[in-house]
This record gives structure tokens, sequence and C-alpha cells, in this order.
């Protein structure tokens, strides 16, 4: 390794999992490489992860861009709220007049959705800046600005939890599911989406994948790696939503007591 590579990564002495974090299996083997970080893959639940794992703190960094002074602004937000009221239908039997929260909400546009239909909405985001945006756009949604670990103890519990997209960002997949657990009142439901490891558009070099790229997304899943991450959680698969793309898009419910 040359000098210039050392110094790249801060977290090269950190230690390296010799055991699945999803199903406990100790034969993980090493899988593919990318941009200079190293997957492991496990042969029985199929999860495929960056290993050593970067620590949170520092994935944390990546979206801690500083709140600009000026009024914020989001990326293609018409379309993006256009597609959180299509999504409505889908959610409105889990989220009819319940508790509603969006996990990892970014600019709040399906947490505003959520309001529309629920009894409370609320969004969680770890970036300032797209909460920021969120309070200035949406009224309705209570904004949160916290991470998994630094959650508000009176935060509550709710009946339908949506996460999009962020499992795949997470240093460590047992705190999000921990957080998860938390945010979800019992025969609640929650709404995952993630990039499918499973899915037959998936390229053979996975490499070439347009969403294989670490660290920005540290790990990948496919249909039986959340079945039994989420069942050692307590929850229980309810359906796997048909998705032509590459993404799962998948319904759980947590059991009571
Ligand atoms: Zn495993």
């Amino acid at each position: 390794m040359t000098p210039e590579n050392v110094q790249a990564r801060p977290f090269d002495n950190t230690v390296r999992l010799s055991a699945c974090p999803v199903c406990d299996a100790n034969d993980i083997a090493p899988s593919v490489e990318k941009s200079g970080y190293c997957f492991s893959r496990c042969p029985h639940c199929d999860f495929l992860f960056v290993n050593p794992r970067p620590p949170q703190a520092w994935l944390n960094s990546l979206y801690a861009s500083p709140v600009k002074e000026a009024e914020p602004t989001y990326n293609k937000a018409g379309s993006r709220l256009r597609r959180a009221y299509f999504k409505l239908p889908r959610f409105f039997p889990y989220a009819w007049r319940k508790d509603a929260v969006d996990v990892g909400c970014g600019g709040g546009f399906v947490a505003h959705a959520l309001s529309l239909v629920a009894h409370s909405s609320t969004g969680i985001d770890i970036s300032a800046n797209a909460i920021a945006y969120a309070r200035h756009r949406f009224s309705r949604p209570r904004f949160i600005c916290a991470n998994f670990a630094g959650l508000p103890n009176d935060i509550g519990e709710f009946d339908f939890v949506y996460s999009s997209e962020v499992i795949e960002h997470v240093s460590d997949v047992n705190q999000y599911m921990r957080a998860l657990n938390k945010l979800t009142r019992d025969g609640g439901h929650v709404y995952i989406t993630t990039p499918d490891l499973g899915h037959p558009k998936v390229p053979a070099q996975i490499e070439h994948w347009d969403v294989f790229q670490p660290p920005i997304h540290v790990q990948f899943f496919n249909r039986r790696t959340v079945t039994v991450l989420f069942e050692r959680y307590g929850f229980r698969i309810v359906k796997f939503y048909k998705n032509r793309k590459p993404g799962l898009i998948f319904l759980a419910m947590k059991a009571y007591g």
C-alpha cells in the first residue's frame, strides 16, 4: 500500500468483522472490491457488506453539509412531491388516521404526503440542511434532525414507519434495526426500500451496478437477507412488492408483545 492510500480512509485500523452482522454465521468470505473498499459476503443470508466497517461518525460526516444561509433548496422538488402523492394509496391501509414517521425523510416530501392522511406525521433525517428545507416547505409534519443513536427519548412510537433507501447507508445495520424496533408500535407496519441484490437486472459483475457505490452504500440485501434480519427483530415480512427495477420494496409487521 502506498503512503497516499494509508491516509485515504480513517478506519483501516478498525476491527474487521469475522461473523455476519445479520445472521451471525462465522464463515463469511471476501467478495468484490471497489474504490478500495473490500466487501464480505455471507453464504447463508447473502448479506454483502463493506468489511472492515467504516465508523458511523465518519459516514455521518458525508451527510453533514452545513446549513446554507440562504433559503435551502432541494433537487427535483416537484417530481419528489408528485411521487410522494402517487405512493399514498399504497400506504393508506397502514397510515390512515395513524401515527406515521419517515426515517431518513430528506426534504420531507413523503412525511408531508403522509400528513394528509395520518393522524400525525414525523420526519427524521441526519442532514440539518434537509430538515431546514423540510421545515421551511411543509408545515404539517414534525421534523427532527437526529441520527439513529441520538433519537430523542420522547419521540414516541408509530403505527407506520417508512424508510426508503436508508438501510444500505448505515454502518451498523443492527443499530438501525434497534431504532426501527423502538419506533414501531406492536402491530405496526414498516415499509422499506433498498437496492435488490437478488434482482435479475443486477449486472453479473456487481461492481458495474450503478448503485454499487461504497462508501455511500456500504451493504446490500436480497429477499432472504431482509427476511432473516427483520425476523430477528420481531418483524414478519408481509409482502414484497413487484419492481421492474432492481430495488427491494417490502412491508413488514411488528409482532405483538
Ligand atoms: Zn448472514
